[in-house]
């Protein structure tokens, strides 16, 4: 990769908000004002968005459907020393929405390629949730059948980490449905809905209780959720004599890390107690 000549432009990534216009930050309003051409995910949309700031910039559209075709035009604008900014219907660009080939191209291009931070709706639900955040998986949004939702929960029933989706309310009720058919009724779940805006609501309780409280309110269908599943509980099944004999022999041949990895994954047993117990072997 080549990096960019000084004088050719940048495409800034432009965090819009996710629901109250007073979270858009300074840096954003101004940088839509001040770049060349501001590709839009709809141009309608981040219009009125615009229009509420005074911004008039010109406007392209770059959507799922032609951000392909459209990546080498901005990326010779880009070359020829123009700015673009890039915004989505709400919150940071390319989080579950469009930008990922654009911002792939460009960087392959050697062209300058900045951020302008600001609203995510997975990041402000995790904020607010009080499920750990240490380490989180986002699963992006989840299928619409319960088939293939059943079985992407299915795959992910072991994952310990705390875990983000993004869903529609109205189909919230069967989402935690298949939650409790496939992670039991006792897990943990937080529903983050219309954030930032007039009537949100953050919830959370064991999926079963969920359940209730979703068929007892017709208005938690309404609006933007993000649901958040806690982490399964980490494995710590006992180390027999047994899996102490295979960490023992495996030490001879490999590094200890490398040891306990295949131990654990042998024996479902959990990695850091078995590196633990290596540590008292010293
Ligand atoms: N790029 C956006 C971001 O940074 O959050 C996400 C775009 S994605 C197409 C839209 C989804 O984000 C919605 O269906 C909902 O799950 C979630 N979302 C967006 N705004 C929200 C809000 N104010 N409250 C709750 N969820 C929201």
């Amino acid at each position: 990769m080549t990096l960019a000549e000084d004088n050719s432009g940048t495409l800034y990534i432009v965090a819009t908000p996710i629901g109250n216009l007073g979270d858009i930050s300074q840096r954003a309003i101004d940088t839509l004002r001040a770049v060349d051409v501001i590709a839009c995910e709809d141009t309608r949309h981040s219009k009125k968005l615009l229009s509420a700031f005074s911004i008039s910039g010109k406007t392209i559209s770059l959507h799922d459907h032609n951000e392909r075709q459209k990546q080498e035009y901005i990326g010779s604008l880009l070359a020829s020393g123009s700015d673009v900014a890039l915004v989505s219907d709400a919150g940071t660009p390319l989080i579950s929405d469009p930008g990922f080939h654009l911002v792939r191209y460009c960087r392959q291009q050697g062209l300058n390629v900045s951020p302008v931070p600001g609203a995510c709706a997975a990041i402000s639900a995790l904020s607010v949730a009080g499920l750990p955040t240490d380490r989180f998986a986002f699963e992006g949004f989840l299928p619409a059948k319960t088939g293939a939702r059943q079985a992407i929960l299915q795959g992910l029933a072991n994952e310990t980490r705390t875990m983000v989706f993004y869903d529609a309310p109205r189909r919230a009720i069967d989402t935690v449905q298949d939650i409790v058919t496939v992670l039991g009724e006792s897990r943990y779940l937080v529903i983050a809905r219309e954030l930032t805006k007039t009537f949100e609501t953050i919830y959370s309780n064991t999926a079963g209780e969920m359940l209730n409280w979703l068929s007892q309110d017709a208005n938690q269908l309404k609006g933007e959720m993000v649901l958040i599943i806690e982490g399964a509980p980490e494995k710590i099944s006992e180390i027999t004599p047994e899996v102490e004999r295979a960490l023992k022999r495996l030490l001879k041949e490999l590094p200890p890390k490398k040891a306990c990895a295949v131990t654990a994954d042998l024996y479902e047993v959990n990695k850091k107690a078995l590196y633990d117990l290596t540590l008292s072997y010293k």
